[in-house]
């Protein structure tokens, strides 16, 4: 999030980064619409007294990081950055992986298909590093699971 008050402004919704949108939760329009609310009556208490300066609107950055909001976003911050860091494998290799051992296990060709199954299993466990980076990949995303 960028610097929420300034003089003479606040910033909200989108503009704030007040999103997430992380591949499990898609949300902006409830972050909007509750920063709105909280800059609306910061800056109402603000020239109530006359008052447009920073200092005068900071009741705005106090209330969104006690709302949902701002918790919500710190609640997935760690996934933002796992993400980044597995990108290749969550946004290539895996889906390829995925792609390929679907593709092996409806395969109609004279093989039995417990010999599909079993290529199709190989060819996940080959993309996750086999058992161990089964666990270890479960291991980090553990708070999603
Ligand atoms: C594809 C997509 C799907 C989404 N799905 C969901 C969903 O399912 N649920 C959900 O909650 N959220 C969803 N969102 C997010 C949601 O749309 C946003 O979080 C929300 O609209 C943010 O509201 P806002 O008022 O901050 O910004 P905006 O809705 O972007 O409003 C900003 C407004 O300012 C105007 N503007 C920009 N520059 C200027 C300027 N210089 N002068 C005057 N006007 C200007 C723009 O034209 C715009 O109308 C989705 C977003 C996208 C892109």
């Amino acid at each position: 999030m960028p610097e929420l008050v300034h003089d003479g402004a606040v910033i909200v919704g989108d503009a704030a980064g007040l999103v997430l949108n992380n591949g499990v939760h898609l949300e902006g329009t409830n972050m909007a619409v509750e920063s709105g609310f909280h800059a609306g009556k910061a800056v109402a208490e603000a020239a109530s007294g006359a008052r447009r300066d920073d200092a005068a609107l900071t009741q705005y950055r106090e209330d969104l990081t006690d709302s949902f909001v701002v918790r919500n976003l710190e609640r997935y911050d760690w996934l933002m950055e796992t993400v980044q860091s597995d990108r290749e494998f969550l946004f290539e290799e895996l889906p390829r992986a995925v792609a390929d051992a679907g593709s092996e296990y409806f395969q109609m060709d004279r093989a039995p298909k417990e010999e599909h199954a079993s290529a199709a299993r190989q060819r996940l466990l080959e993309a996750v590093g086999g058992y161990t980076g089964a666990a270890k990949l479960a291991f980090r995303y553990r708070n999603l699971i």
